[in-house]
């Protein structure tokens, strides 16, 4: 078999969760959008759920439409782009629950779906989505009229603790909706690590579920093995890869394992001393990253596995996001549609 193996450990996701809600006296829901981080929203809402996840959160209403046919009826499901034209169909049959982000939504949505559920997401300051406070002040009474069932807005640096943003966002959402008796919402995974003052009624973690930065107790839910295809000796002044970036300067042994940046291990990695390990053993990537290989030198192993783990309990997303100068995110939205998936749990 020469695809990579990405075994996802959906107890260790259950895991995160249930500590994610421990820090919190709120409610906590589940952010399973782009396809739940990668590793598959049907499976990750299924098991989330029977932990005892109530509501969760998708981008857009086609991924609604989706996690719904694996969840069943039940468990609240909102749209963080609220109700785009083409979307009624799709927000009435799979019950999906809209958060509005401007008036023309809110006038789409009360005019197409009547009486349908809706949030309504304000803008706190990040400029991203939700309306305004003027917007909001006009549309207020109306909206509050017909029963919103969350009101919700996002932290632009809840990543950083420090950062003043965050106490300028919190009284910014508070001026927007005390005293309107709706449920609220404002922390996402690094919100909730701000402290209580963030987590009114309903918290949406995300990445930390999935064992991801800025959660740093979270346990790693992902394993990535790599097939070894190839082993070769080099003597020393030979060169692996495009490009002849690396040279061994002594008598080198070099694997040659099966995934590269079309599967998601970016090319920018290369150079950022990633290893990939066998067992607790590290081995330096050396050379460039190509588009389905990797060479990695494994002089240092007196017997080369089938196998070699380039995620693990020792490198994680974030590792590998610090090494190509970016996130856990973006690593695991970009988890391949090569690898042969296992779950565990
Ligand atoms: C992505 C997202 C979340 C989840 O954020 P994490 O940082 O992954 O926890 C929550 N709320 C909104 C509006 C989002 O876009």
């Amino acid at each position: 078999m020469s695809t990579a193996k990405l075994t996802i450990n959906l107890d260790a996701l259950v895991t995160n969760w249930r500590n994610l809600d421990a820090l919190t006296r709120c409610e906590t829901a589940a952010v399973v959008k782009a396809n739940g981080y990668g590793l598959d929203a049907g499976r990750v809402g299924k098991a989330l759920a029977k932990a005892g996840a109530r509501n969760f959160f998708v981008a857009a209403a086609e991924e609604g439409g989706a996690l719904r046919r694996a969840l069943g009826p039940g468990p609240g499901i909102s749209v963080f782009s609220g109700h785009m034209e083409g979307d009624t169909k799709l927000l009435k049959d799979f019950q999906l629950t809209p958060m509005l982000n401007s008036l023309d939504q809110m006038l789409r949505h009360f005019e197409s779906l009547p009486g349908h559920p809706f949030g309504v997401q304000l803008d706190s300051g990040m400029n991203r989505l939700g309306m305004e406070h003027g917007e909001w002040a006009a549309v207020a009474e109306i909206a509050l009229g017909q029963n919103p069932v969350l009101l919700m807005s996002h932290l632009a640096c809840a990543d950083e603790p420090d950062h003043p943003m965050n106490a300028q966002q919190l009284k910014t959402f508070r001026g927007m909706t005390d005293g309107l008796e709706v449920p609220r919402s404002l922390a996402a995974t690094g919100g909730i690590l701000l402290g209580p003052d963030y987590h009114f009624d309903l918290c949406r973690p995300g990445v930390g579920l999935y064992g991801g930065m800025p959660f740093k107790d979270a346990v790693p839910v992902v394993q990535l093995d790599l097939p070894v295809i190839q082993v070769r000796d080099l003597e020393p002044g030979e060169t692996a890869g495009y490009g002849n970036t690396w040279t061994a300067k002594r008598p080198s042994r070099i694997a040659t394992v099966a995934a590269g940046y079309a599967d998601g291990l970016h090319r920018a990695m290369g150079n950022g001393g990633i290893r990939v390990y066998a067992g607790g053993t590290p081995c330096p990537v050396v050379g460039r990253i190509s588009m389905d290989l990797i060479t990695v030198d494994v002089t240092e192993l007196a017997e080369v596995p089938d196998m070699l783990a380039i995620l693990n309990e020792q490198q994680t997303v974030d590792t590998l996001a610090d090494a190509a100068g970016t996130i856990g995110y973006e690593i695991l939205t970009s988890t391949g549609h090569r690898y042969a998936r296992t779950y565990l749990g």
